[in-house]
């Protein structure tokens, strides 16, 4: 006899405009789209990331990234001196010596990125050409552009950025009958698998973009069906679209509800029952329900502050609002896509204060007034946090960690955890 099927979370559909939102325009503290470079050179593992940017964009992303593990490395800056930046010399000169000489060293080099910053931004410097005179130059190698500058962006927009200049290369083929799911946004390798294993055991056919090769990139045929991973990928969302493809709409994959309903997007739309999927990830959520259950009675009732910077806010909020019973004080966001993010805003309590862009300052003195237990910030801000008596946790963490999916939903709540059992050891 088959086991009872458990049923899938039910999602309010609340009319998004009725969700007051408080947009803010001020000072913000966020990190640049360099960031991304961290974990998308580990994603792509034929690519190449050059910087054309300061000595500062060196510094950033040697530290972001740690020790240089790899015999050879795959990324690098291209610095750009003083007579670059003053126009007294034509920087795309040096920057065709720069990669003349690293692919004539490094043959294994299939897709180069020329990545921007704020300096080769600031002086106009056109890697969108560079891109394609680099690309002619050197027919073996794909050469493609995108910006990582931290000028009115946040440091997973490098991602997006990066995917989005991906696109176009996508290679189109005629629709067929068994088309597969994109699912689109780095994850890492063994989350990936996972998924893999998930949707081999429904019956959905997938590719995951972007690849471990460029070589292997995933085909688009009219119609493509995909789903996002990441809450930060408009832009690579808004390419596919003007390719022809399909978004499926669903909350993100973070704890046990998520995963199921991101899931359910992908089998409703394969034409896979629910009774189906629901004994398929059975084993799935029952590990993850075991594996919240030590994290919710540390959480359970304590308030959580978000601050603007990883875009993941909002999904993360639903997870610890409605799987750890934490109390949602105020979700920042740097940008609030209503369409992307509806589902999770959906779920959120109605009470709750979702502000979207930052004033630092006055956040700031809201998250004093509310003396949250835990606040969830960029690095700039926690420091400073801490001293002041508040337990903070660092955003950056929670993109640097595999945190999808049913197997990781343990782990992304001891993240939350952590800092407040760190707390309590130093108040003893
Ligand atoms: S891109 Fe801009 S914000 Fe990022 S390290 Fe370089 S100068 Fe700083």
């Amino acid at each position: 006899m088959n086991a009872p099927v458990p049923s899938l979370p039910t999602i309010p559909s609340a009319p998004l405009a009725a969700r007051p939102v408080l947009r803010e325009r001020g000072q913000h503290e966020v990190f640049c789209g360099l960031t991304g470079i961290v974990w998308l050179h580990r994603k792509i593992q034929d690519a190449f990331f050059l910087v054309v940017g300061s000595r500062t964009c060196a510094h950033l992303i040697q530290s972001a990234a740690g020790v240089m593990i790899f015999a050879e490395p795959r990324f690098a800056t291209a610095i750009l001196q003083d007579q670059d930046l003053a126009g007294l010399t034509d920087a795309n000169d040096e920057l065709d010596r720069v990669v003349g000489r690293l692919l004539a060293r490094r043959p294994d080099i299939k897709l180069l990125f020329l990545v921007g910053s704020c300096p080769s931004e600031v002086i106009k410097l056109d890697l969108s050409r560079a891109a394609l005179r680099l690309s002619r130059s050197n027919p073996k190698v794909r050469v493609l552009n995108y910006s990582g500058s931290g000028i009115e962006t946040t440091f997973t927009q490098g991602e997006d950025a990066c995917l989005a200049s991906m696109v176009p290369e996508l290679p189109t083929v005629a629709a067929q009958a068994n088309d597969p799911l994109m699912v689109v946004g780095a994850l890492p390798d063994v989350v990936e698998d996972q998924f893999k294993r998930l949707f081999d055991a429904l019956g959905v056919p997938v590719t995951f973009f972007p690849p471990r090769r460029s070589t292997a990139l995933p085909t688009l045929a009219p119609g493509t069906r995909f789903l996002l991973a990441q809450p930060f990928l408009a832009a690579t969302a808004k390419a596919l679209e003007e390719r022809g493809a399909k978004r499926l709409s669903a909350p993100f994959p973070f704890g046990v509800e998520g995963t199921r309903a991101w899931l359910a997007a992908a089998t409703r739309a394969f034409g896979v029952s629910d009774e189906h999927l629901a004994r398929v990830v059975e084993p799935s959520e029952q590990r993850a329900r075991t594996a919240l259950t030590q994290a919710r009675e540390r959480l359970s009732g304590k308030r959580i502050f978000f601050f603007p910077d990883s875009q993941l806010e909002v999904p993360l909020a639903r997870f610890l609002s409605r799987e750890l019973n934490m109390s949602l004080v105020e979700v920042g966001t740097p940008f609030l896509h209503q369409d992307h993010l509806g589902p999770d805003l959906a779920m959120l309590p109605a009470d709750v204060t979702v502000s979207e862009g930052q004033d630092v300052d006055r956040q700031l003195e809201r998250c004093r007034a509310a003396r949250p237990d835990l606040v969830v910030c960029g690095l700039g801000l926690a420091n400073p946090l801490e001293v002041e008596g508040l337990t903070t946790k660092w955003s950056i963490e929670l993109v640097f960690t595999p945190v999808h999916g049913y197997e990781q939903a343990g782990d992304l709540a001891e993240l939350f955890a952590r800092p407040l059992v760190r707390r309590t050891r130093l108040e003893v």
